[in-house]
């Protein structure tokens, strides 16, 4: 395939005089600066892996600002490196080091221009925060259901364009099944209208698909049309302690076909629990006796007494697991009894990445297989990271619902500060070769940005990364979008 656009046809030099010159006439004092203490939080990811450099930060506040920005950048040949909350966690929003992109924050974007109450829609801009939308759906008596640790500062842009999940998506899918529409700016600078809330429309392939993902290689998004759900009557939430991840898995399809509307199945793992325990001022265990594995589990529903005056989703929760205990299938239950106990146990869940972080280095995963053979594979891969690593330990925890666990491989006690530097590489390829043997995927949510760009590249079947490298050719041929991310630089190596 041909990759002559991907291997730097721009010039890495610094960006020119005379688009500078026209872009603040464009974006004015408030919509670029070379300000460097305004840029210098911006050029590091979350995870503070990655360190980039721009002399520049632009900040379009409106879709004909950013149409135009783009049209000033292909005809300077300017690249560009798009940005929201700059949450990624594989350093997708980070630009290159050499300082030869612009750097382009949607976060001036961030005004919710409707909320249809009656329709349950939203059309929000790229800037605006999970969380703000979040208030406003609830607001007009919805909600958008989709949630993240980083809700305080991840926006509607980047949720797009890393198609990000979460811990509702066992319900209602990832980011690309809450968007109706779509608004982007393409690499030539023409505008994607495409905010309609449609819900048929096949007038060809789904276009606006192609955006989300895309990890702003292929275009910026500037606006998206968003579903949003009835906020439910009730809310229901239980611990559950367990002996294996295969018993967890039989657990939720039995809450399923017992009719619950499971939003939630998050699994943990004794000694990811014992860490948050010691981690967390306050925080007590769910359950007393020992259990391998702990399941939180959310479900929604009618109250007591509700729509057809039956039961509440509380009380068919509580059925469903007392027949589980009743059969063995798990150790033991308790039902959260008020949302401050609801809370106390998201909390448990929602600091175990934090809590993991404080006990030591690690080298961390975001993997799915399919949902069946997860409970399989978390086993099997635990100890086959163990046994070729000596020392370390090896598990997963998170939403197995979705055939989704976070893997972390921590380093064995007393490793070297810079373990992870160097056992790191080995240590991941090992367990993305387990997760390509099992057809699984090396990235769940999180995307490819530029940590698992090579990766991918070895990985990736050959026609899957041919068919990605041949979009990019199509709608980005100077490759002026997000350079070094997502689509490998270098022909995939030849099918074995
Ligand atoms: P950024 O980090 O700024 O950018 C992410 C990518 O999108 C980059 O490639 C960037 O170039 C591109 N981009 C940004 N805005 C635009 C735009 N307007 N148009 C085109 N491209 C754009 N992710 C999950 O899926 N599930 C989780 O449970 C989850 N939990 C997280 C918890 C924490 C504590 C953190 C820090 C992150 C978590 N993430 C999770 C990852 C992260 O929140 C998502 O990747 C998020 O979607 C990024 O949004 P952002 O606005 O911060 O985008």
């Amino acid at each position: 395939p041909a990759t002559s656009n991907l291997t730097s046809p721009l010039s890495s030099g610094p960006i020119p005089a005379a688009f500078l010159a026209a872009a603040a006439e464009l974006l004015g004092p408030e919509g670029l600066t070379a300000d460097h203490e305004r840029i210098a939080p911006w050029l590091t990811d979350w995870r503070g892996r990655y360190h980039g450099r721009a002399d520049w930060l632009a900040s379009p506040a409106s879709t004909e600002q950013v149409a135009a920005l783009i049209s000033l950048c292909a005809a300077h040949r300017v690249a560009l490196v798009p940005q929201g909350g700059n949450t990624s966690m594989v350093g997708g929003a980070t630009p290159p080091a050499d300082g030869s992109a612009l750097l382009v924050s949607l976060r001036r974007m961030n005004r919710i221009r409707a909320l249809d109450a009656a329709a349950g829609t939203a059309v929000a801009e790229a800037g605006v925060v999970l969380e703000t939308l979040h208030d406003a759906a609830g607001a007009a008596g919805w909600r958008f259901p989709l949630s993240l640790g980083a809700k305080g500062s991840a926006t509607i842009g980047g949720l797009c364009a890393t198609n990000a999940g979460g811990t509702q998506v066992l319900r209602f899918g990832t980011m690309g099944a809450l968007v109706l529409g779509l608004e982007a700016v393409l690499p030539d600078g023409s505008v994607l209208n495409g905010l309609t809330p449609l819900r048929k429309d096949n007038r060809g392939p789904d276009l606006r698909q192609l955006l989300i993902g895309a990890e702003g290689t292929l275009g910026i998004i500037t606006a998206a049309t968003l579903r949003l759900v009835p906020q439910p009557a009730a809310t229901a939430t239980a611990w559950a302690g367990l002996a294996s991840p295969q018993d967890a898995l039989t657990l939720l399809r039995r809450l399923e076909a017992a009719g619950l509307a499971v939003e939630s199945f998050e699994l943990i793992p004794a000694e990811s629990l014992a860490l948050v325990l010691d981690h967390l001022p306050g925080a007590r265990a769910p359950l007393s006796g020992d259990h391998r594995w702990h399941a939180l589990i959310e479900a929604t529903g009618d109250a007591e007494g509700g729509a057809e005056g039956g039961a509440g989703v509380a009380d068919a929760l509580q059925a469903a697991l007392a027949a589980a205990l009743g059969d063995g299938l798990i150790g033991d239950a308790v039902p959260a009894a008020s949302s401050a106990q609801a809370a106390a146990f998201w909390r448990i869940r929602e600091s175990v990445s934090a809590a993991e972080k404080a006990a030591g280095p690690a080298v961390q995963h975001d993997i799915s297989v399919p949902v069946a053979a997860m409970p399989d594979f978390m086993i099997a891969a635990a100890e086959a990271a163990e046994r070729a690593f000596p020392g370390t330990h090896a598990s997963g925890f998170g939403h197995l619902g979705d055939g989704n666990v976070h893997f972390h491989v921590r380093a064995p006690a007393n490793a070297p500060a810079d373990w992870v530097a160097r056992q790191g590489p080995a240590v991941s390829d090992f367990v993305y070769d387990l997760v390509t043997a099992a057809g699984g995927s090396i990235s769940a949510e999180h995307g490819i940005g530029q940590m698992k760009r090579d990766v991918f590249a070895r990985l990736g079947d050959p026609v899957r990364l041919a068919m990605l490298r041949a979009v990019k050719q199509a709608l980005d041929p100077l490759g002026l979008m997000n350079p070094g991310k997502l689509v490998p630089l270098a022909s995939p190596p030849a099918a074995p």
